[in-house]
């Protein structure tokens, strides 16, 4: 098991490399996050052996658990739909909340975050491709959603996130990865208080090469590196 995920590893490894350099940027631009959701603890440990730090899961539970039962030095992020009541447990353990998708969650993560007198960093979560089925703020309503956060003294937002469409061909979603990478820029140079975005969170297994091209300064690789999910 352990040559598979490092073989899964390296060949991921080599295509953020190809998409680097076709884009003309640095390796160093973009973080790998391994999404290991539903995957078991010594998977984890294995890629942790391969050097990887930075790990992804979407359930609060699943996250608490695997952070206490693996090293310290790891940063866990907060990439799934986030509830109200599920915030106090996030703020202690993730470094970064990929999924803010509301006023009301906002508000909760300003109150918990004050008790402990920290300020969690966060991303706003875009639904780029305008899905019904999808969590996230559209396109022409997130700057007045950045403005409406940024007045909260105990959230630092970080970026934007987007979870692109399932699609055939990955070239599909260049556009969507193009129109956020804009959106973006466009909100940072409105020079907004307490707004200085510089993490960009897109593409997954499938469009991740897309995304590094467009852009992305953390892609969130599940499939790729552990292989596919079977859900209960
Ligand atoms: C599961 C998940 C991923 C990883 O998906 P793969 O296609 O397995 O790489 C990335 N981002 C989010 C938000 C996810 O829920």
């Amino acid at each position: 098991m352990e040559a598979i995920l490092t073989e899964n590893l390296k060949r991921v490894e080599e295509r953020i490399q190809y998409a680097c350099q076709r884009a003309n940027r640095d390796r160093s631009e973009v973080t790998l996050i391994a999404v290991s959701k539903t995957k078991p603890l010594p998977m984890l440990e294995s890629i942790y052996q391969a050097g990887i730090r930075e790990f992804g899961e979407n359930k609060v539970q699943e996250l608490c658990e695997k952070q206490e039962a693996l090293p310290s030095d790891i940063h866990w992020h907060m990439i799934g739909h986030l509830q109200r009541n599920k915030v106090k447990q996030t703020i202690d353990k993730a470094c970064l909340i990929h999924s803010v998708d509301s006023i009301r969650l906002a508000r909760q993560i300003e109150e918990e975050a004050a008790k402990r007198n920290k300020i969690m960093p966060v991303l706003i979560e875009v639904n780029a491709a305008q899905e019904e089925s999808k969590f996230g703020i559209t396109i022409p309503e997130t700057e007045a959603f950045v403005r409406e956060i940024s007045a909260y003294p105990h959230i630092l937002i970080k970026g934007l996130m987007t979870i692109a469409p399932f699609v055939e061909n990955p070239e599909d979603n260049r556009i969507y990865f193009y129109n956020l990478k804009q959106l973006f820029v466009d909100i940072n140079q409105k020079n907004i208080d307490n707004v200085c975005m510089d993490i960009l969170s897109m593409g997954m297994t499938n469009d991740y090469e897309i995304a590094i091209e467009e852009g992305a300064t953390h892609i969130r690789v599940g499939t790729g590196i552990f292989g596919e999910r079977i859900y209960q």
